[in-house]
């Protein structure tokens, strides 16, 4: 008896996806599931690659396959978005270790303004998907926000 494994990827890529790709044991399938809000009729992407290349890195990755990203980020890239897609993580997890090892709650709204504008930059980049780095980024933003909350009295 012959075995046929059919891989076929259930959407279309790009570096600003709204949802992710993973693989199921369960169905031994690939399966994609949304990582932000899609709206009615939104077509779905997934990133097939690394986020944090440059620009130029995912259109080599992509040219043997004839396809050319013409996503956002691909098209208005610029040396500094490069950049901050390659640092990004790193900016997350220094945030988040800098809100952990702080107990000054009068450096919270300070630190919350930093959180805020990664998250902006993030968005704007396309790399807001609800895992990783920008999951991150968001609980340890909600988490400052109640903080302040708590520490200003209006629970
Ligand atoms: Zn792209």
């Amino acid at each position: 008896m012959a075995c046929f494994f059919s891989f076929f990827f259930p959407t279309m890529s790009s570096c600003c996806p709204n949802a992710v790709i993973g693989f199921s044991n369960k169905s031994f399938s690939i399966q994609s599931y949304a990582g932000k809000d899609i709206k009615a009729g939104e077509e779905v992407f997934c990133s097939y690659f690394c986020l944090r290349q440059s620009a130029r890195e995912r259109e080599e990755k992509l040219s043997p396959y004839g396809f050319k990203c013409k996503c956002r980020a691909c098209q208005f890239a610029t040396p500094s978005s490069d950049t901050f897609r390659k640092v990004s993580e790193e900016k997350v997890v220094k945030f988040r270790d800098t809100f952990k090892s702080n107990t000054d709650p009068s450096r919270w709204a300070n630190l919350l303004s930093v959180g805020l504008q990664l998250e902006k930059q993030m968005r704007e980049e396309g790399l807001d998907l609800m895992e990783g780095p920008y999951y991150i980024l968001r609980s340890t933003i909600a988490e400052l926000y109640r903080l302040l909350q708590v520490g200003s009295g209006h629970t």
